[in-house]
């Protein structure tokens, strides 16, 4: 039976997907590698705990999951039946994680019933991303730092894109994102933790961005991201869902404390007459805009024919 047990686990193990149990209070008994790989954390991290406490898992628009009964693995619980949802988890680097969770009930041999969680990423926007990163280290046109891309990389891009505006009116918009008093993040918790906050903040915003669109960074706390196609209606809520992302991203020290950060952005449609240089700098005062009426705000802005 032992041996049984232990062959079981060694597949398990050896999944690249994240599996674990829970038991009834939603207790996690069982952990598997690729849980830890693609959470961060190892089972003596998460062993005898509420998942919904660990993971605080969202919906695609930031919102609670496991709130007043909503939990998908309570549910599956109540039903005994097979339930997929789509989340944000939070990653123990703080930054939020989409994934696809698949909530099997299970009966143990003592009759007992738990429930199998199965999680993985390959279908979302971020493996597609991870692709396309690799290919951008290859042409050392990524930040070291964060992994995303670096300035380098974004004004080509930019510049590519004007050109295609200008030729076959494809649309596109650029986001100026500065992290809000991040001096005071790292003059309170060093330069490294500092670092790790810019890498929270760039990996949340690469997560939740479509597979085309492009993130970099710009400077120091700043990132440029530009988003293809997008329709003028929706700048704006796309950079406020960014921002609400950030908001809720967190990250937990080794001390327990927990460091939240958000960012001012600047939201602007490309037109047909901009430079590089111009257009950014219409996108950093929208930002700096936001700045000023208070920080963790975003800024829009059209074109005049456009606006109504
Ligand atoms: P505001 O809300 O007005 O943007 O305030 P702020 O403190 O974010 O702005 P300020 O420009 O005064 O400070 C930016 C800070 O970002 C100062 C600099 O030390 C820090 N910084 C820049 N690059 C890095 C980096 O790579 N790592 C870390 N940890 N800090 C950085
Ligand atoms: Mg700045
Ligand atoms: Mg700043």
């Amino acid at each position: 039976m032992l041996e049984t047990v232990d062959f079981y686990r060694e597949i398990l193990d050896n999944l690249y997907d994240g599996i674990f149990f829970v038991d009834k209070e939603g207790c996690i008994t069982y952990w598997n590698k690729g849980a830890t790989s693609l959470t961060g954390y190892n089972f003596a991290d998460v062993k005898g705990r509420n998942y919904c406490d660990i993971f605080q898992p969202l919906d695609k628009n930031g919102k609670q999951l496991c709130e007043n009964d909503t939990c998908p693995i309570r549910r599956v619980f109540d039903i005994s039946d097979l339930t997929e949802v789509e989340a944000y988890i939070c990653h123990k680097e703080g930054h939020l994680l989409p994934i696809s969770i698949r909530i099997a009930p299970v009966r143990q041999v003592s009759q007992q019933f738990v429930v199998a969680v199965e999680i993985h990423s390959s279908s979302s926007p971020r493996y597609a991303m991870r692709q396309r990163l690799e290919e951008l280290q290859e042409l050392a046109m990524h930040d070291p730092l964060t992994g995303i891309a670096n300035r380098r990389f974004v004004e080509i891009n930019l510049s590519a894109r004007l050109e295609e505006l200008k030729r076959y009116g494809f649309d596109f918009s650029v986001l100026f994102i500065d992290a809000d008093n991040f001096k005071l993040i790292n003059d309170t918790h060093g330069h490294t933790t500092g670092d790790r906050i810019l890498k929270m903040i760039s990996a949340t915003i690469a997560n939740s961005l479509r597979s085309f669109d492009i993130i970099g960074r710009w400077g120091g706390e700043e990132f440029v991201v530009l988003l293809i196609n997008t329709k003028k209606d929706h700048l704006f809520k796309l950079a406020d869902r960014l921002r609400r992302l950030v908001e809720k991203s967190a990250l937990t020290l080794e001390s327990g404390e927990i460091l939240k950060v958000t960012v001012s952005i600047g939201a602007t449609e490309a037109l047909p007459g901009d430079s590089v240089d111009v257009l950014v700098e219409r996108a950093d005062k929208l930002m700096f805009e936001s700045k000023r009426r208070g920080r963790n705000l975003v800024s829009a802005e059209f074109r005049q024919d456009d606006e109504q």
